[in-house]
């Protein structure tokens, strides 16, 4: 899981929670977005050229995608949270092993969540959702957690390691939008939750523990069973069947683009390697090395809200005319 800042973080250095999510102005863009050349209009072109020439395209993307929408990710080189932060993901197995664990991971998640799901699409975004209404896009996969390409329209879409928009309960699988357990939480921790709120300003937030021992979480409605993220925690594997799925889409594609992603995560790392025995064509867009930077015939280290909105798909679209098809669905 990536880009899902404070809310699965948990500190080695007591409870503290960081709320490292600004609204992404553009003063703000820089905070957790690397460091990047100025464009290469070749590498454009060349871009350009490799998403004009594909019919079947499937894009794959990563925490880099958001971090413009002001999510910081985990890898960039001094500005993501293992640069920056003592934090790291949270454990699937402590999660699901530990009560008090749950407690605090979801104390947090609700410090967290106002800001966190207020995140709104960037242009790169947008210029996705944008392919696949032109009909330019086979399949989406994300590894990102918030829903950023879903609120953008994005529809033919597999969030591989699942939502934090909903919630999952480990007895017996009933799922439940996310927005629905604040409210619980609201009402079940009435005096708690004025504290917490009160204390978010911009900076860092303090828990203590008392806090997060008094905070009451409620169970599943239908079974009274422990409820989590319906999100793919590190140590946790993906849901064979979309494994399946996605591979069946790889196998569909006829080019791949990487967009925003290090590639250090199996999950998704896979899907290229089924890409490379297919021989398709791999293009990637991040800022700093991939583990694929050899298989890619074409690398650009680029901010992807600045270089997607700048793919021209016009000749592809008078193409489609040409041919009497109308492409606007
Ligand atoms: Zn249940």
């Amino acid at each position: 899981v990536s880009g899902c800042c404070e809310l699965i973080f948990t500190s080695t250095k007591g409870p503290w929670i960081t709320n490292l999510s600004r609204p992404c102005s553009q003063g703000s863009l820089g905070l957790f977005v690397p460091p990047s050349p100025p464009l290469d209009p070749d590498k454009v072109k060349e871009l350009q050229r490799f998403i004009g020439l594909s019919r079947k395209l499937l894009v794959m993307t990563g925490a880099g995608v958001s971090t413009e929408s002001g999510i910081p990710d985990y890898r960039s080189d001094k500005v993501g949270l293992y640069a920056r932060t003592e934090r790291r993901p949270i454990q699937h197995s402590d999660f699901v092993r530990s009560a008090p664990v749950r407690q605090r991971y979801w104390a947090r998640n609700f410090v967290g969540w106002p800001q966190f799901s207020s995140h709104q699409p960037n242009p790169a975004h947008w210029a996705l959702s944008n392919w696949e209404r032109l009909g330019k896009l086979h399949w989406l996969v994300t590894q990102n957690v918030d829903a950023l390409h879903t609120k953008a329209g994005s529809q033919r879409l597999t969030e591989l390691h699942g939502c934090m928009h909903r919630v999952l309960c480990l007895n017996c699988g009933e799922q439940t939008p996310r927005g629905v357990l604040q409210e619980r939480f609201r009402v079940l921790n009435p005096t708690w939750s004025a504290e917490a709120q009160g204390l978010a300003p911009d900076g860092d937030v303090f828990l203590t523990e008392e806090q997060v021992q008094s905070f009451q979480v409620p169970p599943c409605v239908r079974c009274g069973g422990p409820l989590k993220p319906d999100v793919v925690f590190f140590g946790d594997t993906v849901n064979p069947n979309k494994v399946d799925f996605v591979h069946r889409r790889v196998k569909e594609a006829d080019s791949l683009l990487v967009i925003g992603s290090s590639l250090q995560v199996y999950s998704g790392y896979r899907f290229i390697l089924t890409a490379r025995e297919k021989k398709l064509p791999i293009a990637i867009v991040n800022i700093g090395p991939t583990r694929s930077d050899d298989m890619a015939c074409l690398k650009l280290n680029s901010r992807c809200g600045e270089l997607l909105p700048l793919i021209d798909l016009t000749d592809f679209l008078l193409n489609l005319a040409a041919k009497g098809i109308d492409c606007l669905r």
